[in-house]
């Protein structure tokens, strides 16, 4: 079973918007322009994925209530999609929200936040009442972390590790390793049992070497070893259509790097998979082959 735990489906203007950006950021990146999740989805059918996550976030409050029915509506057509549910800092009665979109039915498995681009801090005290319901509910909260370069901002993991602290059982995936500051994100890892790292565009960029400089100052042999030693809490993804490269190209990285078979089992689904076992997902025969 392989599975794509970090894949965008958008309406056709996000989309549009999210290469466009892309675009800017690489000249050469090989998407083009008028893709659509209907393109995103065949490339994954293509590459053999059964099942993926679908990550969506709102650029604005008003946006929230669109985007999630959207997700919905795609999941609803498109089999193997896993949706997760997002939200802005100035909505109003998060709780509510949670308790309405993910407690009545099982149809979103989590929240996926990427508060760079939504334009709020993920340790603003708005936020505390969602987490307290994920936290209380068992649902996962995939926060972006990283590239501070890339966006100009800054997101310290040493404020994630705070939000960590105040909610201790939340079921916390850092998306893309505090990119490049691997170090406190494995270190993440020791504090708390519920926390995983999503490795998305981690080997990828290394590869590249952005920043430039980033290859040079990792040790290469400590960083293999902890993916190894860590495989059992971590989840690779494509960022597809967004990811670094065409969706083949993505995935032939992970085979570049020549880790185990056991790590690789984890990274390309069987973390994916008890994860989503432990919100009650229901998964089939299919799943455990
Ligand atoms: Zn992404």
């Amino acid at each position: 079973m392989k599975i794509d735990s970090h894949v965008h489906i958008f309406p056709d203007y996000r989309t549009k918007g999210l290469i466009r950006w892309m675009r800017k950021a690489f000249p050469q990146h090989p998407i083009p322009l008028g893709y659509t999740w209907r393109q995103v989805v065949e490339d994954l059918r293509n590459e053999g994925i059964e099942r993926f996550f679908s990550f969506h976030f709102p650029l604005t409050p008003s946006e929230t209530g669109f985007l999630n029915r959207f997700a919905l509506k795609v999941a609803s057509q498109t089999p193997g999609m896993v949706p997760f549910f997002s939200f802005h800092a100035d909505n109003s009665h998060l709780s509510d929200l949670l308790s309405w979109w993910l407690g009545r039915e099982s149809i979103f498995w989590g929240v996926k936040l990427h508060p760079f681009v939504q334009g709020f801090d993920p340790w603003d005290e708005r936020l505390f009442s969602a987490y307290e319901w994920l936290e209380e509910h068992g649902y996962p909260l995939f926060l972006h972390t990283g590239f501070d370069d890339l966006y100009g901002k800054s997101m310290p993991p040493e404020k994630i590790a705070g939000i960590l602290k105040r909610f201790p059982r939340l079921r916390l995936v850092v998306v893309h390793m505090f990119y490049p500051r691997f170090q406190e994100a494995f270190a993440l890892l020791e504090e708390g049992e519920e926390v995983y790292l999503d490795v998305t565009n981690v080997f990828s960029y290394i590869d590249m070497d952005w920043p430039t400089g980033v290859r040079k100052a990792l040790d290469l042999d400590w960083f293999w070893d902890e993916i190894e030693g860590w495989s059992h809490r971590l989840m690779f993804g494509s960022d597809h259509p967004a990811g670094a490269g065409t969706l083949r190209e993505v995935y032939a990285v992970l085979e570049r790097w020549g880790l185990s078979s056991h790590a690789k089992i984890n990274l390309r689904g069987a973390t994916a998979l008890r994860l989503l076992k432990s919100v009650g997902y229901p998964l089939d025969p299919s799943d455990l082959s």
